[in-house]
């Protein structure tokens, strides 16, 4: 016997999909949205569909952005010789919070970790060695600001055997970020004393 209408099921599956949601949370959001007026679950359909079509990678540094260069990549004042790499959109926010970096970035979009079989070409690293190479824009420094889990040290360490061939300076951020931890998590301070102690490597 069908408990719920075919329409509710496949509303919690697909809900159920989702990152970081549950079977219980799924049903939950699903009767949530089955009683919200139609005109506000219109809302938040349309909002999806606007925010997937219009949010692409800028053509500078692969953030997510909605022109084709980022607000940091259009910034004629900042410094684009010098590169800090990050897993994702979310720790080049954390440090843009800081205030104090003014390079450029280039995000990932992940970190290379062979048990989830994410390999060095699911992320964005021949776009960074691409960038790394073009004489237009020269490059002084690399910052390798993985995280400090094994997938950030690996990724930083597969990186670094890329770019120190080019002749540029490579530099990791320093540990005061704890092990495991999620750069996005972690306070303005904490990042800035990352940031400042960078060791060449
Ligand atoms: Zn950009």
């Amino acid at each position: 016997m069908e408990l719920y209408s075919g329409y509710v099921n496949r509303l919690v599956s697909e809900l159920a999909a989702l990152p970081g949601i549950g079977d219980k949370s799924a049903q939950r959001l699903a009767f949530h949205m089955i009683n919200m007026p139609q005109e506000k679950v219109k809302r938040l359909a349309d909002t999806m569909m606007e925010a997937r079509s219009k949010v692409r990678y800028c053509t500078g540094c692969y953030t997510l952005t909605d022109s084709e260069k980022c607000p940091v990549c259009s910034d004629a004042s900042r410094d684009h010789s010098v590169i800090m790499v990050v897993e994702d959109t979310r720790d080049m926010a954390a440090y843009e919070k800081t205030g104090r970096y003014s390079g450029v970035y280039h995000v990932l979009h992940g970190a290379i970790a062979p048990m989830l079989g994410v390999g060095p070409a699911d992320i964005k690293i021949k776009e960074l060695v691409a960038r790394c190479s073009d004489e237009n824009e020269p490059v002084s420094e690399v910052i390798l600001a993985t995280n400090s889990s094994i997938e950030g040290e690996t990724t930083a360490m597969y990186i670094s055997k890329l770019i120190k061939p080019l002749g540029i300076k490579v530099t990791r951020i320093a540990s005061g970020v704890p092990v495991g931890g999620d750069l996005e998590y972690i306070d303005e301070i904490t990042l800035t004393r990352a940031l400042d102690g960078r060791v060449e490597v």
